[in-house]
């Protein structure tokens, strides 16, 4: 025998009594199980006669204020508690838990009192720990920042809905406040968050007020997920056409009014699956966002058809990349001064078993769901395969440019794939061009600059596409160090220049060369518009009337006859 087992002979270990033993059996554990606590404590309660369990909280303590775990009958009124267990004074959060017998002749001796402490101790433990996972269950349904639900809290909601089949009584719309980001652009971040709270308040006043099943979401930024009972949906509308927010700044108080895009949907009762009614509202929304103005747009055939058409490439786009599907074709980029190709761009097709998808038909799509990263990365890709094999044939290579999509921007690292990839192939940095699209929002604008920044110390020009459409300014240029600037098609009509645009393309042109950056035209057409741009000293132009966009092998050719004829002369 060890000296050790002499020992503990020796010492009485605790024995848990067995009434005590046999609650925390039937409780320990259990916290999801509503039955579990009332069960066992009546166990005990009973053994010991216990005629009433009453928790107090000192504390703000709503959840749990007044908790009675216990009562066989109400003896509270009647007299003082018989016992009490009180776990802290100093704390704010002072709680006693009292016990009460079930009758005065009950008699209770040490080890009652010890099953009283031990039982008490368990429920602060078992309180604790059930208000922590209401409070997780609260913070994963809801929005830290305006307190709605978020789309868990949405999907609860709807998923309880069709459970009691009563779903097709509603509309889910999915919404986001129209032109918002200006918001924060304008006034910056704080006031940005002060109008996000606001708008919060007032749908969910809103919505809660007509109707206490209804219920608002807050999804991502500026994009919220209702329902509505289709009955209120008219009304609905009507009110979210006016919103007014009261934004103070300075002790000013700034009034804006905020209208919202939105996309409805009617829950059918063929409705099953929790996800789709969502969807099929974003799938409208996405069409509501296409026009300039806010507006709101149900779902409908059209919109269904269009929506299965985009799942059914959401699909198939991976295999497509990965079979080869994607192709890059080149357009080129001429000088005025001397018809000779000054460069390309690269622009994506679709060739789907032979049909040409052009790419308005899958870039839009691809944004949404992110998957143009993998696109563009693909198109500069070959472009950089591309360009190593002409340089080993011993070709007059121009630079080329590739698009970049905005959606990059949330990758902080793509500016140095970019230059990773084309090292790669040993691509003198002199033949990439990088288009990227200005963006209205100050945030993605300092990613952007970052970016441009990075690709500029590596060599690697960058153009802004697209100038003149959107929210264009030419005050982002004195910020953004781009070598190039691309106007708009757009700019120039295709019949004749009329004055206006005489005035507005040359203006840009004078002010963009002062800030030492290339102009070039896109979509020129006509033998006029060359003309007009040579007279304004535009001399860079791309555009149908010298080529359209070529396949590779096509592209080569006229790297090889690198002069074109001039189209005005006679
Ligand atoms: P973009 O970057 O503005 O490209 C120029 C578009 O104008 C091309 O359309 C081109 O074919 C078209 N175009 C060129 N010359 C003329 C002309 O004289 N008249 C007219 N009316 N159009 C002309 P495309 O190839 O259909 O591409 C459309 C848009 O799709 C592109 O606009 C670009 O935003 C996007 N895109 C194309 N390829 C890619 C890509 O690889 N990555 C990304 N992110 N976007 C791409
Ligand atoms: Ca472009
Ligand atoms: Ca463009």
């Amino acid at each position: 025998m060890s000296e050790q087992e002499v020992k503990s002979e020796g010492v009485k270990p605790p024995v848990l009594d067995r009434r005590i033993g046999d609650f925390l059996e039937l409780v320990y554990d259990k916290t999801d199980d509503v039955t579990a606590l009332p069960q066992g404590i009546s166990f005990v309660a009973d053994e010991m006669r216990i005629g009433q369990i009453h928790v107090a909280f000192n504390g703000e303590d709503i959840l749990l204020k007044e908790f009675t775990p216990y009562k066989k009958y109400d003896t509270r009124l009647l007299n003082e508690p018989d016992y009490e267990f009180v776990h802290s004074v100093v704390n704010e959060n002072d709680t006693m838990i009292q016990f009460w017998k079930l009758d005065s002749d009950v008699v209770w001796d040490d080890s009652d009192r010890r099953n009283m402490d031990d039982m008490a101790r368990f429920l602060l433990l078992y309180l604790g720990r059930t208000k922590y996972l209401y409070e997780a269950k609260m913070a994963a349904a809801h929005d830290e920042l305006t307190g709605l639900v978020n789309l868990t809290g949405f999907t609860q909601t709807l998923s309880s809905l069709m459970e009691q089949g009563i779903a097709q009584k509603y509309t889910v719309l999915y919404m986001s406040a129209y032109k918002f980001k200006l918001i924060s652009q304008k006034y910056g971040y704080d006031i940005g968050n002060q109008a996000m709270i606001q708008i919060a308040d007032k749908l969910k006043t809103m919505t809660g007020e007509m109707s206490s099943d209804q219920v608002v979401a807050r999804l991502v930024n500026d994009n919220f997920a209702v329902i509505v009972r289709t009955s209120n949906l008219e009304k609905y509308l009507e009110m979210l056409s006016d919103v007014e927010l009261d934004l103070s700044m300075n002790r000013e108080i700034i009034k804006q009014r905020i209208a919202f895009i939105v996309g409805v949907y009617h829950i059918k009762e063929s409705d099953k699956n929790v996800q789709m009614p969502l969807e099929y509202a974003m799938a409208a929304y996405s069409i509501s966002k296409q026009g300039e103005q806010s507006n709101v747009v149900y779902f409908n055939e059209e919109i269904h058809n269009h929506f299965l058409k985009e799942k059914d490439i959401e699909a198939r786009m991976q295999d497509a990349l990965d079979a080869g599907e994607f192709v890059v074709y080149y357009q080129p980029k001429i000088n005025l001064d001397d018809f000779c190709i000054s460069g390309a761009e690269a622009l994506v097709r679709w060739n789907d078993n032979g049909e040409i998808i052009p790419p308005m038909e899958f870039i839009p799509l691809f944004e949404r769901n992110g998957f143009i990263c993998n696109v563009d990365f693909f198109v500069l890709n070959s472009v950089c395969q591309a360009i190593r094999k002409w340089l080993d044939e011993g070709l007059d290579v121009v630079p080329i440019s590739v698009n970049f999509s905005k959606v990059h921007l949330a990758n902080e690292n793509f500016a140095n794939e970019i230059v990773q990839m084309v090292k790669k192939y040993r691509v003198p940095t002199k033949y990439i061009e990088v288009e990227f699209t200005e963006s209205a929002n100050m945030e993605d604008t300092t990613l952007l600059t970052q970016a441009v920044d990075i690709l500029k110390s590596y060599g690697i020009a960058s153009s802004m596409d697209d100038f003149g459409t959107g929210s264009s300014s030419l005050s982002l240029l004195t910020s953004l160090p781009v070598d190039v600037l691309k106007i708009d098609k757009s700019l120039l009509e295709a019949d004749a220049v009329s004055e206006r645009e005489r005035v507005i393309v040359s203006n840009i042109v004078r002010m963009v060369q002062d800030l030492d950056i290339n102009v070039i035209m896109e979509g020129v057409e006509t033998v006029e518009q060359v003309n007009f741009l040579k007279q304004i000293n535009c001399n860079l132009v791309q555009g149908f009337l010298f080529d359209r966009p070529l396949p590779k092998e096509e592209f080569e050719e006229r790297l090889q006859r690198v002069k074109y004829a001039n189209p005005g002369a006679q």
